[in-house]
C-alpha cells in the first residue's frame, strides 16, 4: 500500500510513500502521519492511497515512519475543500490542510546528538593538550550526556562558558565530520484532551470494597466528561486512565490518621470526585496521605478530561430574551429557512444596518437548522467576538456552541474542535480558520459582516474565509447567509446579476434614528488659520459639549500611521497615476512618486498637478500622536487608546472595551478596530481625523474602505435614546465616498462604484492575482520578478489577460528583503491560472526559489 502525502511546505505537489506492515490497513484518507523528507521528519497528511505505483518510484521510495492517527483527523468533506483551496488559491495543498486543524495538529521532531566512535576519538588529543575549543567543549558535553538534544546542548555550553556563537551551525559541521550522529525523535500529538487528576471516596471508612458512589458519578460535569473516544481519535482514548485499582483492598480495621479523616471527610462532604489539588488544599494535606488511602482501597485517584472553555471565565448567560420579530425580519428568515429545508445549496445577501437585527435573523436560522438535525457555522471578524456577543450565542445555544477564533489558548482551541468533531458541539462561531470546523451535515454557513478583510488570510495559505465557506456550503448542499450594512461590490453584484438573492432590512429596529453625519471641510479650516489643523473647532467644541453632558466620544483615525503619500491642501487632491487611477507612493529615498500597480515614476511636483496650489504635503498622523494631543486639549477627560499596538496582550481588547462600555472611560481613540460592532449607548459623538488618508491610498478599493468605515462608524453614535453625531474630517467632502456614506446611500455608491470599475477593468469584471517576489538583494528580487513576468506574458496569449509590473510593492523592503510585485488582470480566471502554471514552471526552472514568491489569488489589498 502506498501513501500520497501532502506535506505543509511551500511546494505544490504531494509525495508517495510506502506504508509498512499494519500501516497498509490502518491508514486512511485524512489520517496524519510522519515521514522523512530530506534530513527531516515532517507532519504530512494522507490525501491518497494506492495498490501499486511506478516501478521507477519503488527504488527510491521511502517508507512512513509512523502513523498517527487510525481515524482520520480530517473528513472527506474537508479533503475535498482545502483541495480545492489549494487549487483556487495557488496553495501548497499541506498548509490548507494544517490551516484546517488546530496548531498542535503538527507533531514536533525534536533532533538528537549523540557521540560517534570518531567523535569520541577526537576528543581525546584534547584532554593531552588541554587546549580547547567550542567544537571540543560541545563534543564532551554529549559524550557525556549520550544523548542530547540542541537547546539542552545550547543550554549546557552556556553553563560551562563554551557557547559557540551558533550552535545549530556547530553541529552541522560535527556531523560532516561525522563525530556525532543526529537522529529524530517524535513528539506528541497535541490534540489531546486534557486530564486532571480525580478523587472519590470507593468505601465507607473502616469497612466494604463496595464502591459507595456509582460511576455515573463521574459525569458529575457532563461538559466536560464527552468521551475522548468520540472524537474519533486513536490516540486519544485513555482518558478514563484508573489507578489503584488492583492495589485495592479491605483493609480497614486500622484507624485513620487524623489527615487521613479530613480527607474522607471532606470527600463525603462533597459527595462527588474532587480535583487532587483541590482536595490537598481543602484538607490541607500532603499526597502521601491520598496515596495511603487509595493502597488502603478507601479512595481512588483517576484521570479524567478537563474542558478548557473558553467562555469558561464569564458567568452563564440568562435566558435568551423571546423576541417577536418584526414583518420586515420575519419575511427574510422565512425564505432562508424555506431553503434550508430543501437542503440545497443557495446564497444570500441580507442587507441590513447595524441594529437591523441580521443577528436576531441568523440565530433563528441556526436553531432551524439545529432543529432538523443538521449543523451550522457562522464566521465573523476577528474583532466583533466580544463576551457580549458570545453571551448572546451561548445563551441560545447553551453547550452546543463551540467557539474558534484566534485568542483562544490551543487547549481551548483543541478541546472545542474535538468537541465538534465528536458531534457535541453542532453550532460553530468563529473567525476564518473556522470554516475548517469539522462539522458534519452542515445546514446552514452564516457570514456576518461578510465585506471584512480580516476574512482574507495574509499568509500562506492566502485564501479568504467568505469564498470557502461560499464553496464549502456549495459541496455541502447547504444554504449560506451572508450579511453586511455595506455589502463588497463583488457580492452586491453577484446579487444584482441573480448570482445571490438579495434580502434587504429597511431599518434599524424600533425608532432609534441613525446618526446625523456631518462634513467638515479641512480645507476651510485651512484657509481659516492659515495653517494645518489636525483638530477643527467644530470637532473640538462638540467633543467638549459631549463631555460637558456626560456623555462619550470615540475619535477614530482611518489608519495607523501612514504618511506616504501626496495631497494638496487647496484642492484635496492626492496625486494619482495617469494608467491606474490609484494614489502614487511617496518614496523618500529617491523623493519620487511611483505607482505601485504599472511602475509609473514621476518626481515629486512643486505644486499641484490640478490646482497649480503650492501646498502640497504629506498626510498621515498616528494613533499615538493623536492621543497624545487629545490628552493636551481635555485633560479632565479619561482617554484610553484601541489599536493593533495597544491590544496585542490577549483580553486587553476586551479589557479596554469592557472600561468603556462602564464609564470608566470618557474618549476612546482608534484604528477601524473601534468601528465594527459595538453598542455602546452613551456614545453621543464619533469623530473621524481625516478619510483622506483611507481614500487616496494606493488601492482601488479605498473608495469602497471608505464608504463602508464610514457607513460602520455612522452606525456607532447614538444607539441609545439620545441622538448621535458624527464629524467627518475630510479635505474632499464631495468625494462620492463621502457624500453617500452621510446620506445613508448604499445604492448610490454603488452605482458610482460599479461604473469605475466597470472601466477601469477592476473585480468584479476582472480576476486579479498579485505575485509578491522577495530577496536581500534588490538585483534577485527584481530579476526574478522580471522573469516571472516575461514568462507570464508569453504563457498565454489571451487578450483578456494583461500583466502589469514588476513595480516595487508598497512596502518595498520589509525585514530586510526587496520587494516586487507582478499583477495579473484577468477576464478570464482559467487563463490567468494557466499562464501562472506555466510561468511558474519555467521560473522556477530556471533557478528561482519558490520560497521568495508569493502568490496571492483575488487579493483584498495590494499593500
Ligand atoms: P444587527 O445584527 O443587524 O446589528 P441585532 O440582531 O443585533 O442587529 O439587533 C440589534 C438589537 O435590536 C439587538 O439588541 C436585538 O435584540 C434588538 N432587536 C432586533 N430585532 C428585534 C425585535 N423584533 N424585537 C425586539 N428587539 C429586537
Ligand atoms: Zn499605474
Amino acid at each position: 500500500m502506498f501513501a500520497e502525502v501532502a506535506l505543509p511546505l511551500n511546494v505544490s505537489q504531494t509525495f508517495t510513500y510506502l506504508l509498512p506492515g499494519d500501516m497498509a490497513v490502518a491508514a486512511s484518507c485524512g489520517s496524519r502521519v510522519i515521514v522523512p523528507f530530506g534530513k527531516k521528519l515532517l507532519t504530512g497528511f494522507v490525501v491518497g492511497l494506492h495498490e501499486d505505483i511506478d516501478d521507477e518510484l519503488r527504488d527510491s521510495i521511502k517508507e512512513v515512519e509512523e502513523l498517527i492517527d487510525e481515524t482520520p483527523v480530517i473528513h472527506a468533506d474537508i479533503l475535498e475543500l482545502t483541495r480545492w483551496m489549494a487549487d483556487y488559491y495557488y496553495a501548497p495543498w499541506g498548509e490548507c490542510l494544517r490551516a484546517a486543524l488546530p496548531s498542535g495538529a503538527l507533531v514536533a521532531t525534536e533532533k538528537l546528538i549523540s557521540i560517534t566512535e570518531a567523535g569520541r576519538a577526537a576528543i581525546l588529543p584534547t584532554l593531552v593538550t588541554g587546549h580547547r575549543t567550542a567544537k571540543d567543549a560541545a563534543l564532551e558535553l554529549i559524550a557525556k550526556a549520550g544523548t542530547i538534544n540542541s537547546r539542552e546542548l545550547e543550554e549546557q555550553a552556556a553553563k560551562t562558558g563554551t557557547k559557540p556563537a551558533s550552535v545549530s551551525a556547530l553541529i552541522r559541521r560535527l556531523e560532516r565530520a561525522g563525530y556525532v550522529r543526529i537522529t529524530q525523535r517524535v513528539g506528541e500529538s497535541r490534540l489531546r484532551p486534557r486530564l486532571q487528576n480525580v478523587v472519590r471516596l470507593l468505601a465507607a471508612t473502616g469497612a466494604a470494597s463496595e464502591p459507595l458512589i456509582p460511576d455515573r458519578d463521574l459525569n458529575i460535569d457532563a461538559r466536560a466528561m464527552e468521551p475522548a473516544t468520540d472524537a474519533g481519535l486513536a490516540d486519544d482514548t485513555r482518558a478514563r486512565k484508573r489507578r489503584g485499582a488492583k492495589t485495592r483492598q479491605a483493609n480497614g480495621s486500622k484507624p485513620l490518621t487524623e489527615q487521613q479523616q479530613r480527607i474522607v471527610d471532606h470527600l463525603g462532604l462533597r459527595g462527588q470526585p474532587v480535583p487532587l489539588s483541590e482536595l490537598l488544599e481543602a484538607a490541607g494535606t500532603s499526597v502521601s496521605a491520598v496515596r495511603t488511602l487509595e493502597k488502603r482501597g478507601i479512595l481512588e485517584v483517576f484521570a479524567r478530561e478537563v474542558r478548557r472553555d473558553p467562555l469558561g471565565h464569564l458567568e452563564m448567560p440568562p435566558e435568551p430574551r423571546l423576541i417577536n420579530l418584526t414583518p420586515d425580519q420575519q419575511q427574510p428568515l422565512d425564505l432562508i429557512v424555506n431553503k434550508i429545508d430543501q437542503h440545497h445549496y443557495s446564497t444570500f445577501l441580507l442587507h441590513g444596518v447595524t441594529g437591523s437585527g441580521k443577528t436576531e435573523i441568523y440565530i433563528r436560522a441556526m436553531a432551524e437548522a439545529l432543529r432538523q438535525g443538521r449543523s451550522a457555522l457562522m464566521l465573523i471578524p476577528e474583532i466583533s467576538l466580544t463576551p457580549v456577543f458570545s453571551r448572546r450565542l451561548r445563551s441560545h445555544f447553551g453547550s452546543q456552541l463551540a467557539i474558534l477564533h484566534s485568542n483562544l489558548s490551543e487547549g481551548e482551541r483543541v478541546d472545542e474542535w474535538r468537541r465538534i468533531k465528536g458531534g457535541h458541539a453542532r453550532v460553530v462561531i468563529g473567525t476564518r480558520s473556522a470554516v475548517f470546523a469539522p462539522l458534519q451535515d452542515l445546514g446552514l454557513v452564516v457570514v456576518d459582516e461578510e465585506h471584512d478583510t480580516s476574512y482574507k488570510q495574509d499568509d500562506s495559505p492566502r485564501y479568504n474565509g467568505r469564498d470557502t465557506a461560499v464553496m464549502r456550503a456549495s459541496n455541502a448542499g447547504a444554504v449560506v447567509v451572508l450579511g453586511s450594512a455595506t455589502p463588497s461590490l463583488e457580492s452586491f453584484h453577484n446579487a444584482h446579476t441573480g448570482k445571490y438573492t438579495y434580502l434587504k432590512l429597511e431599518s434599524r429596529y424600533g425608532s432609534r434614528g441613525l446618526a446625523n453625519v456631518e462634513a467638515v471641510d479641512m480645507r476651510e479650516v485651512f484657509r481659516r488659520h492659515g495653517k494645518q489643523q489636525i483638530f477643527s473647532d467644530e470637532l473640538k467644541e462638540a467633543i467638549k459639549a459631549a463631555h460637558a453632558r456626560k456623555e462619550q466620544v470615540m475619535i477614530l483615525l482611518n489608519r495607523r500611521g501612514f504618511s506616504s503619500f501626496l495631497i494638496c491642501r487647496s484642492c484635496g487632491l492626492a496625486i494619482k497615476c495617469q494608467n491606474c487611477d490609484v494614489t502614487l507612493t511617496f518614496h523618500k529615498y529617491n523623493l519620487s512618486l511611483q505607482c505601485h500597480y504599472c511602475n509609473y515614476i514621476r518626481p515629486v511636483p512643486k505644486t499641484c498637478p490640478a490646482c497649480d496650489g503650492k501646498y502640497v504635503h504629506y498626510v498621515g498622523e498616528g494613533t499615538e500622536q493623536i492621543e497624545a494631543m487629545l490628552r493636551e486639549m481635555f485633560p479632565t477627560m479619561h482617554i484610553a487608546r484601541l489599536d493593533r499596538d495597544t491590544t496585542r496582550r490577549r483580553g486587553s481588547f476586551e479589557h479596554i472595551l469592557m472600561e468603556f462600555a462602564a464609564g470608566a472611560i470618557d474618549l476612546l481613540v482608534g484604528t477601524q478596530m473601534i468601528a465594527k460592532g459595538h453598542d455602546f449607548h452613551n456614545v453621543t459623538l464619533v469623530g473621524v481625523i481625516s478619510v483622506d488618508a483611507g481614500l487616496s491610498m494606493p488601492d482601488f478599493r479605498s473608495a469602497e474602505r471608505t464608504f463602508q468605515l464610514l457607513t460602520q462608524v455612522a452606525g456607532r453614535a447614538g444607539r441609545g435614546d439620545r441622538a448621535g453625531k458624527v464629524i467627518i474630517q475630510t479635505y474632499h467632502p464631495e468625494h462620492y465616498a463621502v457624500v453617500c456614506a452621510r446620506a445613508q446611500d448604499y445604492e448610490g455608491f454603488y452605482q458610482r462604484e460599479i461604473n469605475f470599475r466597470r472601466m477601469m477593468n477592476y473585480p468584479p469584471f476582472s480576476a486579479l492575482v498579485n505575485i509578491l517576489v522577495h530577496d536581500k538583494e534588490v538585483i534577485k528580487a527584481h530579476g526574478a520578478a522580471e522573469r516571472l513576468a516575461n514568462e507570464l506574458r508569453q504563457a498565454v496569449q489571451d487578450a483578456g489577460l494583461r500583466v502589469l509590473g514588476p513595480a516595487p510593492a508598497p512596502l518595498s523592503r520589509l525585514r530586510n528583503e526587496y520587494r516586487f510585485q507582478v499583477l495579473i488582470k484577468a477576464h478570464n480566471r482559467r487563463s490567468a491560472r494557466e499562464a501562472l502554471d506555466i510561468a511558474m514552471d519555467r521560473t522556477l526552472q530556471a533557478g528561482f526559489s519558490p520560497y521568495s514568491i508569493s502568490i496571492e489569488v483575488d487579493p483584498i489589498n495590494l499593500m
